[in-house]
């Protein structure tokens, strides 16, 4: 692999499904419902409506394959996150509902260990660790475990020492979020397309969504490259992908992240490291987190994330090496004996960005029928499946509208992304990055 290439993940196999591709939309298709986007959103969408509803004829549609997004390329830590960080979720939307959100997320993780349990996927039970070693990442903690305390959420604190006895890294405090696992995203990916396709599911790929056509009482149509799809109801799971529609969801921008992983490691320097499905997070946002995956490789992902938009491709690879290499920094400094290690994965995918940091899970402005949900900023494994049994739901008319979260909206609050506004954005991810300098990487200095 050369270092310039957006690389793959160490648990990825060539083929991801284990199938030949899906065949492209060609002609006119007819459908009860189409999904676009064969990620975890998408899939996990059909896969809850063929449930319900197994007399429905429902149609997957991926611009590639299963698995070709941020679902097929994540580091695979599932633990409760949804949003902003706790105290910043009481102070937007109030202490019920940022209670109700966790709650929500927490909930999610179970879904998600027990889907994977139903379809054989490996998942490792485990703890995670929000925790800090920079002043940013101390306050940042401070303040979340002082909203977790007032919200009565069972979130302990930890000290130096109780870290050092599950990880041996200086961290010097930390948040422990029980109940959590690692698993390998793209593995439960795969095993969601061919649950689908067992369930009767017509799975396309290779046809990138060009336009939606349709409202003002006209079926939804959903336009490809060599033919169409109606549905009276739709779902666009794509993620960022849905820059290029023109739909009214407000902006969730594309950003790519970095991972890297090491050869399996010796017994003695994996017992340094954790055990099974233990995930150490640093409290700044973005800054490097890892994990052990069962064959004994260390996973650190996070960093510098890019924004692709307006980059060229040559500045964009260069970038990106110097993404793997700050990783791979960071991960020989983690502990001594990992200064030698052979790194032998580095990949990069992209993620949904949005500016309060909240998904979109909703209907479509002025496009009857037609439904998006992306936007999971980073750490969607949990929620995505979450957001695609709601949708499934809210699909058949069952879903509860009584309480809706934060995320159960129609867009999402619009990011300067062109226009002579756009250096704002530059300078936000620029000011993002240096804080993450500084908490991971205090010896580079401020331009470093
Ligand atoms: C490197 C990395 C590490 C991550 N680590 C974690 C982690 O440890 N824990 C965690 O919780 N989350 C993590 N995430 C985030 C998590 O993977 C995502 O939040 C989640 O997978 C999003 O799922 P999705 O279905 O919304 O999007 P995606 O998986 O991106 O799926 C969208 C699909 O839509 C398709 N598509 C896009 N545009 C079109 C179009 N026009 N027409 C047709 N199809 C289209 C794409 O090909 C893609 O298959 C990570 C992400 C990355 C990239």
């Amino acid at each position: 692999m050369t270092l310039f290439a957006p690389g793959t993940p160490c648990w990825e196999p060539g083929d991801p499904d284990g199938t030949d591709p899906p065949a492209t939309v060609r002609g006119s298709i007819g459908a009860d419902v189409a999904v676009v986007g064969a990620g975890l959103v998408g899939l996990s969408t059909a896969y809850h409506l063929a449930e319900r509803q197994p007399s429905l004829d429902i149609v997957v549609v991926d611009a590639r394959r299963p698995a070709a997004g941020a679902s097929g390329r994540g580091t695979g830590l599932l633990g409760p996150r949804v949003g902003p960080p706790v105290d910043r979720a009481v102070r937007r939307h109030g202490p019920a509902v940022a209670r109700r959100m966790h709650r929500a997320s927490v909930e999610a993780v179970r879904q998600v260990v027990e889907l994977c349990d139903r379809l054989g996927v490996p998942c490792a039970d485990g703890e995670q660790i929000v925790a800090a070693r920079s002043r940013a990442g101390l306050a940042s903690l401070a303040r979340q475990a002082a909203a977790y305390r007032a919200l009565d959420l069972e979130v302990p604190v930890l000290c130096a020492a109780d870290i050092r006895r599950r990880v041996d890294v200086p961290y010097h405090a930390g948040l422990l979020h029980r109940h959590s696992a690692t698993l390998d995203p793209a593995a439960l990916t795969a095993a969601l397309a061919r649950a689908c396709v067992a369930k009767g599911v017509r799975l396309y790929g290779g046809s990138p969504l060009r336009e939606v056509r349709g409202g003002d009482g006209q079926q939804p149509q959903l336009l490809f490259p060599h033919g169409t799809v109606r549905a009276p109801k739709s779902v666009l799971a794509v993620n960022a992908g849905v820059a290029g529609l023109g739909l009214p969801v407000g902006t969730v921008l594309g950003l790519e992240v970095h991972a890297v992983a090491t050869e399996p490691l010796g017994h003695e320097t994996r017992a340094l490291l954790g055990h099974g499905g233990l995930a150490v997070i640093d409290a700044v946002p973005l800054a490097p987190y890892f994990r052990l995956t069962t064959d004994g490789r260390l996973v650190v992902g996070g960093g510098t994330a890019l924004c692709p938009d307006g980059t060229g491709p040559r500045r964009r690879a260069v970038l990106r090496v110097f993404a793997f290499h700050r990783l791979e920094q960071w991960l020989r400094a983690l502990h001594p004996v990992l200064a030698g290690v052979e790194v032998t994965h580095r990949w990069a995918g992209g993620i949904g960005v949005t500016a309060d940091g909240l998904p979109v899970v909703g209907p479509v402005r002025g496009r009857p029928g037609v439904w998006y949900a992306g936007g999971c900023n980073g750490h969607g494994l949990a929620m995505s499946v979450a957001h695609g049994s709601y949708l499934a739901a809210a699909l058949l008319g069952e879903a509860d509208a009584s309480e809706p979260l934060p995320w159960h909206r129609s867009r999402a609050p619009r990011l300067p992304v062109s226009g002579p506004a756009r250096p704002l954005l530059r300078a936000r991810l620029a000011a993002m990055d240096r804080t993450v300098r500084r908490a991971a990487w205090p010896e580079l200095g401020p331009r470093g």
